[in-house]
């Protein structure tokens, strides 16, 4: 393609467009990289909240329980205590018997149930130090986060600013470019691996492909004529 004697200064620009393609491709990469950190540990503080809120839970049903326990052990002491007053209006051997057999079953309720408040209480308490490390973690955590938030915002209000100023270059840049030119820069650079149009020739090889040029493609990049294609990757050839 033809654009005239100033071709590699054509190609200087057609250049700096594609550094700063890149760069915006890099930057916008980056912000989104940072934005899915922050978002993995928002997402592991939801997880830890929603964790010590069902173990709260647990722990509420658990003191639950243990009071239910407790009340049933009052009745049947009650009952216990009651009973031993009726103890001396006991008639007959059958009445004793049946008194013999109902203490017995309420001693035995007694004891299963001071078992099982027992097992409760110490099921309260493991669970109580589990919540107690859970809540410091947690705690801990928010202010990891927010400390990462904080450095997210600075990052992207930093970022935001080399875009603005790379998208303005950009602009600039582009409205000084032959239109044919700017046509065909674009097009290529969905079709070229990675954007890349122009490569940067370097002590005689192709930049892009790293491929050494012969000798006749050199001559024909310093005649400065018109572009020259990379034989091997088809790129642009710069020489800076
Ligand atoms: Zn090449």
């Amino acid at each position: 393609m033809d654009v005239g004697p100033s071709v590699q200064e054509t190609l200087a620009l057609v250049y700096r467009l594609q550094t700063i393609d890149n760069e915006l491709v890099q930057i916008t990469g980056e912000i989104e990289t940072s934005r899915a950190g922050l978002r993995e540990k928002e997402e592991e503080l939801a997880g830890l909240s929603a964790r010590i809120d069902s173990e709260r839970k647990d722990l509420q049903s658990l003191a639950r329980e243990k009071k239910d326990k407790e009340e049933e052990l009052r009745t049947n002491e009650h009952i216990i205590s009651e009973n031993k007053k009726k103890n001396k209006e006991l008639r007959n051997s059958r009445e004793i018997q049946a008194y013999m057999a109902e203490m017995e079953f309420r001693r035995d309720e007694v004891e299963r149930l001071q078992d099982e408040i027992l097992r409760l209480m110490e099921a309260i308490e493991t669970l109580e130090r589990i919540l107690d490390g859970r809540t410091a973690e947690i705690e801990s955590r928010r202010q990891e986060l927010d400390a990462v938030r904080s450095a997210q915002a600075g990052l992207e209000k930093e970022k935001e600013g080399d875009i603005t100023a790379l998208e303005s270059e950009k602009t600039q840049l582009m409205s000084s470019f032959p239109e044919n030119l700017l046509a065909q820069y674009q097009r290529l650079k969905i079709s070229h691996k990675n954007g890349l149009v122009v490569s940067r020739i370097q002590e005689g090889t192709c930049g892009a492909c790293r491929m050494v040029l012969p000798p006749r493609t050199m001559t024909e990049v310093k005649r400065r004529q018109k572009i020259i294609p990379c034989l091997h990757c088809q790129r642009w050839l710069y020489l800076e």
